[in-house]
């Protein structure tokens, strides 16, 4: 695990399976018609049981689809959380098309998801890098400035952001990512 620190808060960068983590919300990476699917979304559902799709089903005939940058609340099922935040990324096209500011709406909307429930942990997987095909290395400088920027803005319940990549490879992207923010933080505190 490589932590990068945001004042007393921390930023967590964790390999490993998203469904096994306990934490008070996880974040699932959903699609716009919030219908269940395959990669993290499936393993979400299957894990969690049917109760979260229920939730999701009536969610869903209320608004019909959330769009790229959102997210919804529904119940954890059996997941080890209190919360599955179902946030939808976007489908990468040529990068011109606003993925970029809809994957850094995704984190934001989250995380402001869970202060307003007054929840302390969160965990994020790589949103879009999936099927939706966004390139994993700028994704991930996305992930990683979305979440510092937020924490350094919002004092308040959520204290602990963890980063879960599902592979070695992944997580040595984020955390060589991490290394340069944390040197640019550094040195832009020493001057
Ligand atoms: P998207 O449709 O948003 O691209 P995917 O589920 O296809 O979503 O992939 C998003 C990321 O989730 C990928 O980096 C994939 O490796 C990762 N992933 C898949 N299963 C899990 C899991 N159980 N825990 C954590 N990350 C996972």
């Amino acid at each position: 695990m490589f932590v990068l620190n945001a004042g007393s808060r921390e930023l967590q960068l964790v390999e490993g399976d998203i469904t096994k983590i306990a934490v008070d919300a996880i974040v699932n990476a959903a699609n716009s018609h919030l219908a269940g699917g395959g990669g993290v979304d499936g393993a979400i559902h299957a894990a969690g049981g049917p109760e979260i799709m229920s939730e999701l089903s009536a969610i869903r005939q209320r608004i019909g689809r959330c769009p790229a940058g959102g997210a919804v609340a529904t119940n954890a099922g059996r997941l080890p959380a209190k919360f599955v935040f179902h946030a939808v990324g976007p489908i990468y096209g040529d990068g011109k098309a606003g993925e970029a500011a809809q994957l850094e709406s995704c984190y934001r909307t989250c995380l402001n998801m869970a202060a307003e429930r007054k929840i302390e942990t969160i965990s994020f997987p790589s949103i879009s890098t999936g099927a939706y095909g966004y390139p994993f290395h700028d994704a991930s400088l996305i992930a990683l400035q979305t979440v510092m920027a937020w924490l350094k803005a919002h004092a308040g319940p959520v204290s602990v952001v963890k980063l879960v990549q599902f592979s070695a490879s992944d997580h040595r992207v984020y955390c060589n990512l991490a290394r340069k923010i944390q040197s640019s933080l550094a040195s832009g505190a020493s001057s």
